[in-house]
């Protein structure tokens, strides 16, 4: 019998405010001297108070919003009570009942794993955005533990989504498009290797065209995109080896080990009324103005699909064009301001051709940041406009283009300095023609006779006599002339 797999994700995202969700500590804890980020509040310490940071709700409300949400105006703080050694209060504050962020979707393509034109979108259905503050990180060694609270009350934001994922490649694409949304509004770095994002998915079964839902099993440790994929696929597989040998599925919570390609049982879970949520009394409801709600809308940054329908519609990019080029914010930044330097001058995709080839090759290469790249878009522009202009040919630009990459300098200076210009003056190169004729009489008779293909061979020979400086389309002419001449 054919399942089909019924997905839900939990995300977890680290806010990137200066302080933390309730106190006025850094809310920096990656890569921090342990402990050196902390204050009575956030240890928990008996008679402290928290104060709700305005920033992390703005921040939430942001991406509830860009994730099509209704955003609450009333909402409450709750308090989730449990026991465990990173958490110095023995409860969290987190949103039960009301969150500040709900039913919205997020769109997702799903093609081969590539954007390509034949890529399909798909919504998953967003059922909360809600704010809570992050746990203590405990590090287990040898017979012991280590706890370090810089990490205890750091803002985070979870995103729940409804089972309405039907794949590992689904999945994939989905928590890669919330890190993209998360990078555009800059709420979050969204680095799942330094915990920024962290992801939790709860998969069950069904055979395909049943409604019902079939037992559900969470897989948490989901460190990486990759894990997220894999781990998906191996569950999908072990469940349906369970049930296709007429054995149960039982409810547990899994873990994944990356270095083994396996899922693990972890402790089973605790149903939700376990954590005896109730109204956290320290904190007074939290109500949102719809005047400062319409702000927050307001002051949000062009989205990703938007900027690529628009790259599409005013630029001439094909779809997957656009799409390499909006996947992340600064790479789209830096061709639009290529665009502008180069006004009505050069073809907006002649600009994309440069980016997403010469600079991506580089860029991929070196594992360098667009933010940490040397060529200044204006002189991309100015090569460019070389090379359009017949300054320079095609090899010649590579090699400008590859000294502006390791420099930074403007590409006027090292065609300059490196004597790259173009021969593509006939005079000048007319005596380099004759004397390849007349140093190549048997390609000149062949071609006399009719092989066309043999001018290539000549062409290659005045670039080499020019050290490949001559323009090739002016040295096919001259060749053309004289081989026609001196017939
Ligand atoms: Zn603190």
């Amino acid at each position: 019998m054919p399942y089909e797999p019924v997905i839900g994700m939990e995300v977890h995202v680290e806010l990137n405010t200066a302080s933390k969700m309730f106190c006025g500590c850094s809310a920096e804890a990656f890569g921090t001297p342990p402990n050196t980020h902390v204050c009575p509040v956030c240890l928990g310490m008996p008679g402290t108070l928290p104060v709700i940071n305005e920033q992390a709700v703005r921040y939430t409300v942001m991406t509830g919003l860009a994730l099509n949400c209704t955003v609450q105006e009333h909402n409450v703080f709750a308090r989730k009570n449990y026991f465990y050694p990173d958490l110095p209060k023995g409860y969290q504050i987190s949103q039960y009942e009301l969150p500040l962020c709900q039913d919205g979707y997020l769109t997702i393509d799903v093609g081969d794993g590539h954007p390509t034109e034949a890529g399909q979108a798909r919504r998953v259905r967003i059922r909360r955005v809600h704010l809570e503050e992050d746990t203590g990180k405990l590090t287990h060694v040898d017979g012991y533990s280590l706890i370090d609270f810089n990490r205890a009350g750091v803002p985070l934001m979870e995103i729940v989504s409804e089972a309405d994922i039907r794949s590992a490649e689904e999945a994939y694409a989905y928590v890669t498009r919330l890190r993209q949304i998360v990078r555009y509004l800059g709420v979050s770095s969204g680095d799942m290797e330094k915990g920024a994002m962290r992801c939790e998915v709860n998969l069950s079964l069904r055979p395909v065209g049943s409604d019902e839902f079939g037992t559900k099993v969470e897989v948490k440790n989901l460190n990486s995109f990759r894990s997220v994929r894999n781990a998906i696929a191996y569950e999908i597989e072990r469940q349906t080896r369970l049930l296709e040998a007429g054995k149960p599925v039982t409810q547990v919570t899994m873990g994944w080990d990356e270095a083994a390609g396996v899922t693990r049982e972890q402790r089973s879970k605790e149903e939700a009324h376990d954590y005896r949520y109730f109204p956290e009394p320290d904190l007074p409801p939290l109500n949102l103005e719809p005047a400062w709600i319409e702000a927050v809308k307001g002051s949000l940054p062009e989205l990703p699909d938007a900027k690529r329908d628009r790259f599409m519609a005013n630029y001439g990019l094909s779809r997957y064009d656009a799409d390499v080029l909006v996947e992340d914010r600064a790479v789209a930044d830096y061709f639009e301001r290529a665009v502008r330097v180069a006004g009505d001058t050069i073809n907006p995709k002649l600009v994309a051709n440069w980016v997403t080839g010469e600079l991506f090759r580089r860029m991929n290469e070196t594992a360098t940041a667009i933010t940490s790249v040397k060529i200044k878009p204006e002189d991309l522009v100015a090569l460019i406009r070389m090379v359009k202009g017949g300054t320079i040919n095609q090899p010649a630009a590579k090699e400008t283009f590859g000294v502006m990459w390791e420099t930074g300098r403007p590409p006027q200076e090292i065609v300059e300095e490196r004597g790259l210009k173009q021969i593509s003056d006939a005079g000048e190169l007319a005596g380099v023609v004759a004397q390849v004729i007349a140093d190549n009489p048997d390609p000149v008779a062949q071609f006399k006779a009719g092989k066309e293909t043999i001018i290539r061979f000549l062409i290659g020979q005045v670039m080499k006599a020019t050290r490949g400086k001559a323009n090739p389309q002016l040295a096919e002419q001259l060749l053309r002339e004289q081989l026609q001449s001196n017939e």
